[in-house]
């Protein structure tokens, strides 16, 4: 986990949530598609990303100020803050 000196989410953060399921829990009530998968790290939901229709994790970190997201894709090991726009490696 690397620190950075903008972001405290990111240094705070213990461990990884990683996706229970992988695909969009909001798009999959409506049958939307999406593009790529984030995993919340406040309360591990999983929903997709901003080069999705949707953008539902962005809309949803937003609305509940959970900050922090993983990628839920297959071979990525990457945390993302939305409000300071840092990535970290895992
Ligand atoms: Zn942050
Ligand atoms: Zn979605
Ligand atoms: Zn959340």
């Amino acid at each position: 986990m690397s620190n950075t000196a903008a972001c405290t989410h990111l240094a705070s953060l213990e461990r990884v949530l990683n996706a229970e399921k992988v695909e969009c829990e909001e798009c999959v009530k409506t049958g939307s598609r999406w593009v790529h998968l984030r995993t919340c790290q406040a309360c591990g939901g999983t929903r997709c990303c901003d080069s999705s229709p949707n953008r539902h994790a962005s809309k949803h970190a937003r609305a509940a100020s959970h900050p922090v997201v993983c990628s839920a894709e297959a071979g990525e090991r990457w945390l993302y803050c939305y409000p300071d726009d840092e990535t970290a490696e895992y």
